[in-house]
């Protein structure tokens, strides 16, 4: 079951209250952070519903269900990818596309290139850091991302703009263990904005989560990704 639109509205005040005290204690304004709402597992109706209350960025985790959601496009509303992208999926995930938040090899670069250059269309991109460092976790070693970065600073993907960096925090349930990893990306996101170039557009921190996002906020998100605090539990298809 979905919620109603009272119910789902009651929650997203209770979110906004959240964020605001994160947004005061870290001395930030509001307009530093933008809220994507994590709509998958929920339907089309929920999205109706989000839209409603004044949602324009969606974060959806698997390509399929982003198009059935977000292929016919609107006005002002933006479709995040935010899970890992098969390579089969690279083209459609392109066309549903704004923003895709999981890059995490140069290969899927070469071939989002390709496919925007034919769509005469512009994406932007984050790359995923394991700064959780859990084995299930996609995304770039923290080992490896600096050098990962670094092997594209002199490259050319004249469809692609690199905005910044993404993870998932530790999933341990309680949400200051997810701090250092997010300073962790903090860091290396500034680092690499510093370098200009290609990565002169490199701002945005992708990190936050229902259970974690006031410390995510705390260190510097300028995205954080909500799904059940907004949308309620998610019913995992058996
Ligand atoms: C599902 C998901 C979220 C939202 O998680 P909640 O805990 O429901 O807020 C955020 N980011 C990614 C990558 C996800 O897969």
């Amino acid at each position: 079951m979905e919620l109603s639109l009272t119910e789902m509205q009651k929650r997203y005040l209770e979110l906004k209250s959240r964020m605001t005290l994160a947004l005061e204690k870290a001395k930030r304004n509001s307009e530093e952070v933008k809220l994507i709402w994590v709509s998958k597992f929920h339907s089309a109706e929920a999205v109706e519903n989000a839209i409603a209350l004044g949602a324009t960025d969606f974060g959806e985790n698997r390509v399929q269900e982003a198009e059935s959601k977000f292929s016919v496009k609107r006005d002002g509303i933006r479709c995040h990818i935010i899970g890992p992208v098969q390579k089969n999926k690279l083209k459609k995930a392109v066309l549903v596309a704004d923003c895709i938040h999981s890059i995490s090899s140069e290969e899927a670069l070469e071939k989002l290139e390709k496919v925007c250059a034919e769509n005469e269309k512009v994406l932007e991109i984050l790359f995923q850091v394991n700064a959780g460092e859990e084995e299930t976790k996609s995304g770039l070693d923290v080992n490896e991302a600096e050098a990962f970065l670094s092997s594209l600073e002199f490259k050319h993907f004249p469809h692609l703009r690199f905005r910044g960096l993404m993870t998932i925090g530790k999933n341990t349930g309680i949400a200051e263990d997810s701090r250092s990893c997010f300073s962790f990306l903090r860091n290396l996101q500034q680092k690499f904005l510093k370098r200009g170039g290609i990565f002169s557009e490199f701002t945005e921190l992708s990190m936050g989560m229902t259970l974690d996002l006031e410390v995510a906020i705390e260190e510097g998100a300028t995205m954080i990704r909500v799904g059940t605090a907004l949308f309620g539990e998610r019913e995992y298809p058996i």
